[in-house]
C-alpha cells in the first residue's frame, strides 16, 4: 500500500494522508492548510488530493486543520462517505459552515478592495456555504471502540484521544495479498488532567504508527497554577472595576474556561455580582454539543453531572447570541468577563471588546490559547505598546496575562509517555503535525530514549508499506523550494521610498492633519517591514 502526505508534514496544520491499496483509495483526515501565503495556496491546488477517487475520508477530529477542507474535495467531486465520532459529526456541522462562511465574507472584502482600486478580477470564495452543507448528509458517525468496516480489508476503530470533545486516535486494519498490517494516526494527542476531556488512551501494538509532535519541544506549566493565575486576573480587574476579557476558540478552550469559572465559584474566587457573558454564536452552539454528549466527557465531569450539577453554567452566565446584545456588553459600565472569539483576535467580535477595553488601565485580556506568528494576539502577549484594530490604533494599556496551562495538546514528556507503551520496538514512528524545530527535538528524544526508528516525512512525499518489510519512501518533493521572486517587489518599495523623498518639501506644506495622515501610513509600513525577522524564517528547513 502506498501512503502519501498532503499535510501535517513538517507544519502544523493541514493532516491529510491518502492510502492506497490494490482496492481502495481513501484518507484520514481532510484539514486546511493555515499560515503563510504560500501554504495556503496548497487549500487552492488540490490535485495531488484526486476528490473524485477518493473512496471515504476517516476524520479524527473537528478541529478546521483536520477537517476544513471536506467541503473543497465536494465542491471537487468527492462523494462518498465521511465516518468520525458523533460529538465530531455535529461540531463539523458548525465548524464547516462557520469556516464557509468566513472564506465568503474574506472574498466580498477582496472584491470591494478590488474595486476601489478600478480593477475586476474574479475572485471566488476557497468554497461556500452550499459546499459546506453539502458534507453533512455525507457524516456517518462511529462510537468509540465500535469497530467499523468502510471498505473489504479495511477494519476502522476510534480511541479516546483525549484532545476535544470526540476527538479520536484511529486503528486502522489493512489487508492486503492476504496479509495485515495496523496502522495507528495518533490524531492530535491530548495533554492528561484536562478539564471535561479522558486522558488519551494508550495503544500497545501497531505496525506504523503516525504521531503527532505539535510540542515535540516543551512541556506546559500546571492546570493548578493556571486556574490560580486566573484568579488573580479576575481580583485584579475587579477591584478596579474594569472588565476581564478572554479571547478563546469557540470549541473546547471557550468550555474549558467556562469549567474553570465554576471550579473558582467553588473556592469563592468568582465575585458573585460580575456578570459572565459567552460573546460568540459559535461557542454557544459548541457549548449546547457539549451538553449533548455526556458520554464523552470525563468521569470528573460525569460526577458533577449526576450529583444534578452543570459544570458549564453559572448563576451568572449570560450567552449573547445577536449582534445587539454584543455591543450592549460595551455599554456597560463595571467589571465583567467576557468569552468571545477568535481565540488570536484577527476575526469576529473579540475586536470590539479589544477596541473597548485594550487601552483603559486596569482591565484585563488573558491569553489562555497558543496565538500564531503574525496576529494580533501574538503581537499583544510580545509587548506590542499599540495594536490596530479596525483601521484604528489602540493603544495597549490593560494589563496583559498568559496564561499556558490550559493547553489541548499533550507535552513533550506526555508524548514520550504516551509513544512509550507500543511494545514493538521495530515499529517506525513518522512525526506528522509539528514545526520542524518540535519534530527534529522529538526525534532525537525518541531515538535515544524508546530506540524507535522515526522518520520526519516532507509535504507531498509517498511512501510504501508492507507487511513485515521496511517502508520505503517512493517520492520525495523537490529538495529545493522553488524560489520566492522578492527582488521585483523590493525595487518597487525603493522606488515608491525614493519617490516620496523627492516629495518631502512638497508634503511639508500640506496641511497638518494630512501629514499626520501620511505619518501614522509611514509607521504602519514601517512595523510591517520591522516583522521580516530574517533569521527566522532561515531557521525553517
Ligand atoms: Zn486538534
Ligand atoms: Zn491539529
Amino acid at each position: 500500500m502506498k501512503i502519501k502526505f498532503l499535510g501535517a508534514a513538517r507544519e502544523v496544520t493541514g493532516s491529510c494522508f491518502i492510502i492506497e491499496t490494490d482496492q481502495v483509495r481513501f484518507a484520514v483526515d481532510c484539514g486546511m492548510h493555515q499560515g503563510g501565503s504560500d501554504v495556503e495556496m496548497r487549500n487552492w491546488d488540490i490535485e495531488a488530493y484526486h476528490p473524485s477517487h477518493i473512496d471515504f475520508f476517516v476524520i479524527t477530529h473537528a478541529h478546521i486543520d483536520h477537517s476544513g477542507l471536506l467541503p473543497r474535495m465536494v465542491q471537487n467531486g468527492f462523494k462518498g462517505p465521511v465516518y468520525a465520532t458523533e460529538p465530531t459529526g455535529d461540531l463539523l456541522k458548525i465548524l464547516l459552515l462557520d469556516s464557509a462562511h468566513i472564506q465568503e465574507t474574506e472574498a466580498t472584502s477582496k472584491i470591494r478592495r478590488m474595486q476601489r482600486y478600478g480593477k475586476t478580477e474574479k475572485i471566488v470564495p476557497l468554497y461556500s456555504t452550499k459546499n459546506a452543507e453539502a458534507v453533512c448528509p455525507l457524516i456517518k458517525t462511529k462510537r468509540y471502540n465500535e469497530p467499523f468496516f468502510p471498505a473489504d480489508g479495511i477494519k476502522a476503530n476510534f480511541k479516546d484521544a483525549g484532545h476535544i470533545l470526540g476527538a479520536a486516535i484511529l486503528e486502522l486494519f489493512v489487508e492486503e495479498n492476504g496479509a495485515a498490517i495496523k496502522l495507528v494516526f495518533s490524531g492530535d494527542i491530548g495533554r492528561r488532567h484536562q478539564l471535561l476531556m479522558e486522558d488519551p488512551v494508550t495503544i500497545s501494538d501497531a505496525d506504523y504508527l503516525f504521531m503527532e509532535s505539535t510540542y515535540g519541544d516543551r512541556d506546559h506549566k500546571g492546570e493548578e497554577d493556571s486556574l490560580n493565575e486566573m484568579a488573580e486576573a479576575i481580583q485584579y480587574s475587579y477591584s478596579r472595576g474594569e472588565k476581564i476579557i478572554i479571547p478563546a476558540f469557540a470549541v473546547e478552550r471557550t468550555q474549558e474556561m467556562l469549567y474553570s469559572l465554576y471550579l473558582l465559584d467553588i473556592k469563592g474566587k468568582l465575585p458573585k455580582d460580575m456578570p459572565v457573558y459567552l460573546d460568540s454564536p459559535l461557542a454557544i452552539k459548541a457549548t449546547e454539543i457539549f451538553r449533548r454528549h455526556h458520554a464523552y466527557l470525563d468521569t470528573d465531569t460525569q460526577n458533577i453531572l449526576k450529583k444534578g450539577e452543570d459544570p458549564l453554567d453559572l448563576p451568572q452566565l449570560q450567552f449573547s447570541s445577536s449582534t445587539e446584545q454584543s455591543m450592549r456588553i460595551n455599554e456597560m459600565e463595571g467589571s465583567a468577563i467576557v468569552i468571545s472569539a477568535s481565540g488570536m483576535c484577527n476575526a469576529g467580535r473579540i475586536r470590539h471588546h479589544l477596541r473597548h477595553n485594550l487601552w483603559r488601565p486596569g482591565a484585563s485580556i488573558v491569553f489562555v490559547g497558543f496565538q500564531a506568528q503574525g496576529t494580533p494576539g501574538r503581537k499583544i502577549i510580545e509587548g506590542a505598546k499599540k495594536i490596530r484594530i479596525f483601521n484604528e490604533d489602540i493603544a495597549v494599556k490593560a494589563k496583559i496575562w498568559t496564561i499556558g496551562g490550559f493547553s489541548a495538546h499533550a507535552g513533550q514528556s506526555q508524548l514520550l509517555d504516551w509513544l512509550g507503551h507500543f511494545q514493538n520496538k521495530k515499529m517506525p514512528v513518522f512525526l506528522v503535525h509539528g514545526e520542524a524545530g518540535a519534530q527534529d527535538t522529538l526525534a532525537a528524544l525518541i531515538r535515544e530514549k524508546l530506540g524507535f526508528d522515526v522518520a520526519i516525512p516532507e509535504y507531498l512525499e509517498e511512501i510504501t508499506v508492507k507487511a513485515g518489510a521496511k517502508p520505503e519512501v517512493l517520492k520525495r518533493p523537490p529538495a529545493v523550494p522553488p524560489p520566492v521572486e522578492l527582488t521585483p517587489l523590493l525595487a518597487d518599495l525603493k522606488t515608491k521610498l525614493d519617490y516620496l523623498y523627492s516629495q518631502l518639501g512638497n508634503i511639508q506644506e500640506l496641511p497638518a492633519s494630512r501629514q499626520v495622515e501620511f505619518l501614522e501610513l509611514l509607521k504602519q509600513a514601517s512595523m510591517n517591514i520591522d516583522e521580516i525577522k530574517i533569521r527566522d524564517s532561515n531557521t525553517r528547513k
